[in-house]
């Protein structure tokens, strides 16, 4: 169990992630709106290029809202104050770690085990 002023700490770490990624994907979707707009009268610079881009950007915003939804898992299980223990070992979590990675439900040891099998699978690169 975490002491009542790192829950504080941890929760405001998390919350201003929230509020970045809030404001980010806020951004994507102007983005999306300028495209359209754009449309209209341009000649055609690099179609594809801008194609790309613009994938690029909206998959950047799906992967924001996956992290978005892991945030507010964490905030959850910064309540019920398990935030800190292991889901795998049930080990405790270091505070320090928490706040590099608040998002985190496995301990060092676990973590590190995972990426090894993870980084078989590049398909999120
Ligand atoms: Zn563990």
């Amino acid at each position: 169990m975490l002491s009542a002023t790192e829950t504080e700490q941890l929760r405001t770490r998390l919350t201003s992630e929230l509020q970045r990624l809030a404001t980010n994907a806020h951004t994507a979707l102007d983005f999306t709106m300028d495209r359209d707009r754009d449309r209209i009268g341009r000649d055609s610079m690099d179609e594809s290029a801008e194609e790309e881009m613009y994938s690029t950007k909206l998959r950047l915003a799906d992967r924001e809202t996956g992290l978005i939804a892991k945030i507010q898992d964490a905030l959850r299980r910064l309540e019920t104050g398990d935030i800190n223990e292991c889901e795998e070992c049930s080990e405790k979590i270091g505070f320090k770690r928490l706040m590099a990675r608040p998002m985190t439900t496995l301990c060092f040891e676990c973590k590190s085990a995972r990426e090894q099998v993870e980084s078989d699978d590049s398909s999120d690169a």
